[in-house]
């Protein structure tokens, strides 16, 4: 398809430099967003049209639009970051935009053209560039799409809308790192084989919330899923993969099928192997982690996402108990591998791995 340019139209009255600089002291995550946004509508036989870089507001939708009733709706996650000699780095966002259409794929929705994924972030953060925190935040973009059009059938829409928002997002830990508490769902969960796992879709989070309820309400940060067959083996957390760090320095993280196929895991796993770890996606279920912990076989478990990069796990409940890993907390591997990659995300490290995106301030 030919190349589509995108049309800008600046906000009328974007938000004073004042009033920006408050709403990015203390932004916390997804509360604050940036003055605009990329739109591109998608309509069967015509395809992708009307690309606009506009004032974030609001969408009109008809109460009737498909996503609002049978959640046909994908999304991406990454981040921008102030590079130390100017301008702005985005981490792999190439990988973002092949996921994205692997989750269209699945979803029955359209292609998204790799450039215009690129592109529309590119515009995004060039026209909003002065929210994008210096320091220890980060910028968070958003890209998503969903079926727009007034159909009460079921069948995959002949409308989408794909769009882009960002928000100014703080350090994920502030004040330090802390390992987290994770909560094991024996109840609930979140993907069976041949369903929407590996799919970056919001019903799975949807489906997800009642598990992640129950951890808060067990006092855990995060749920830890196991698979749907078994209930056995270890899948993932709700929104970011796991590893295992064994006291012979191999690594261990659950194989991709029904989980989410991470962009900071398949980095992690590139990091680890070079730092001259074992690295295996193997099964690892919920029984081996308790005697491993116990044992002290196993030495560090953390999880990662583009959020978080990588957040250490200190304590696992579940129903009948909880255990301990290492010393509770963050342990070697998980401060070098974090250090090491949220080095190169902040142009800090030597991008060795071509990894960084550079958009021009
Ligand atoms: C987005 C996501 C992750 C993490 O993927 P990254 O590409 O590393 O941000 C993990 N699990 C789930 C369910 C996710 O939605």
């Amino acid at each position: 398809m030919a190349k589509i340019s995108f049309e800008k139209v600046p906000h009328k009255s974007p938000t004073p430099a004042d009033k920006r600089t408050a709403l990015m002291a203390d932004p916390g995550f997804g509360r604050v967003f940036s003055d605009h946004m990329v739109t591109v509508q998608w309509t069967q036989g015509v395809g992708w049209h009307d690309a606009k870089v506009r004032a974030r507001e609001p969408f009109q939708m008809d109460p009737a639009a498909a996503v609002l009733h049978y959640a046909q709706e994908i999304f991406e996650g990454m981040k921008a970051y102030r590079k130390p000699g100017g301008g702005f780095g985005l981490f792999r966002p190439d990988e973002n935009a092949r996921r994205f259409n692997e989750s269209a794929k699945r979803m029955a929705m359209p292609d998204v053209p790799e450039e215009m994924f690129l592109e529309a972030i590119d515009q995004l953060v060039k026209v909003d560039a002065d929210w994008v925190p210096s320091g220890e935040g980060s910028y968070y973009l958003r890209p998503f799409m969903f079926a727009s059009e007034a159909f009460l059938g079921v069948r995959p829409a002949n409308e989408y809308i794909f769009c882009v928002i960002g928000c100014p997002v703080g350090a994920y830990f502030k004040g330090g790192f802390k390992t987290v508490q994770v909560w094991v769902s024996e109840e609930y969960t979140r993907a069976a084989p041949g369903g929407t796992g590996a799919a970056k879709c919001g019903g799975n989070y949807a489906s997800s919330l009642v598990a992640t309820k129950e951890a808060f309400d067990n006092g855990c940060d995060q749920v830890v899923f196991l698979d749907a067959v078994e209930r056995k083996w270890i899948d993932e957390l709700g929104g970011m993969n796991i590893f295992f760090v064994m006291d012979d320095r191999s690594i261990i993280t659950p194989p991709l099928n029904t989980i989410l196929p991470g962009i900071t895991r398949e980095s992690v796993m590139k990091l680890a192997s070079d730092a001259g770890y074992k690295v295996a996606e193997t099964p690892y279920s919920f029984d081996q982690w308790q005697a491993d912990a116990r044992s002290g076989k196993l030495r560090e478990a953390f999880a990662c996402g583009t959020a978080a990069v990588i957040a250490g796990i200190g304590k696992v409940k579940y129903r009948g108990g909880e255990f301990a890993i290492g010393n509770s907390g963050d342990g070697e591997a998980t401060t070098k591998l974090r250090a090491q990659l949220t080095g190169i995300q902040r142009g800090t490290v030597d991008d060795t791995y071509g990894w960084m995106r550079s958009v021009a301030a």
